[in-house]
């Protein structure tokens, strides 16, 4: 899961990356969760999008404005975060039941993840689970910034080290 302003997801299987029968395979943003909730920009309701998102944790704070609020303890952005990392482990957890992988949390939330956070998800996770067991699929990316640009260099570096050289344009 890549948690953005908005919310992406891809599913790799096997190293290789699925992109379904329709080539929209991991668009996770758009399952309804919350019946009735908040409108998403795809124009339904309650999507993961409206509740897993960055624009839907920050509403009208900027990021570091939020994320000192957080630091001071401020009940109401305490109140949100906790919202938040209760629908963002309702997710984490549906998505495992669906595809039993490894679960990579990237996106401009890497950063601000700490310790605690990641034991409240699996805490969520645990109470959600119809499975008892232990939670050692959740990793958060060591990458929080420029992610997305460094994921689609990935092939052509790939590339270039196999000895495949792509020849320049122009
Ligand atoms: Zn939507």
């Amino acid at each position: 899961m890549n948690i953005s302003i908005h919310l992406g997801a891809t599913i790799i299987h096997d190293r290789k990356i699925l992109p379904g029968k329709h080539g929209y395979s991991g668009t996770i943003e758009h399952i309804q969760i919350v019946p009735n909730g908040k409108k998403c920009y795809c124009g339904r309701q309650g999507c993961i999008e409206t509740v897993c998102s960055m624009n839907a944790l920050l509403g009208e704070d900027e990021e570091d404005t939020f994320f000192e609020k957080k630091e001071a303890g401020d009940p109401a952005v305490m109140e949100r975060w906790r919202t938040y990392l209760y629908y963002l482990a309702l997710s984490i957890n549906n998505m495992h039941l669906l595809y039993n992988e490894d679960f990579v949390l990237g996106g401009y939330l890497a950063s601000r993840l700490y310790d605690a956070d990641l034991a409240c998800i699996c805490e969520n996770i645990e109470k959600l689970s119809p499975f008892p067991e232990n939670i050692d699929y959740i990793h958060v990316s060591k990458m929080p910034k420029h992610n997305i640009t460094i994921g689609a260099a990935l092939p052509y570096i790939r590339n270039f080290l196999a000895g495949e050289l792509i020849p320049m344009k122009g």
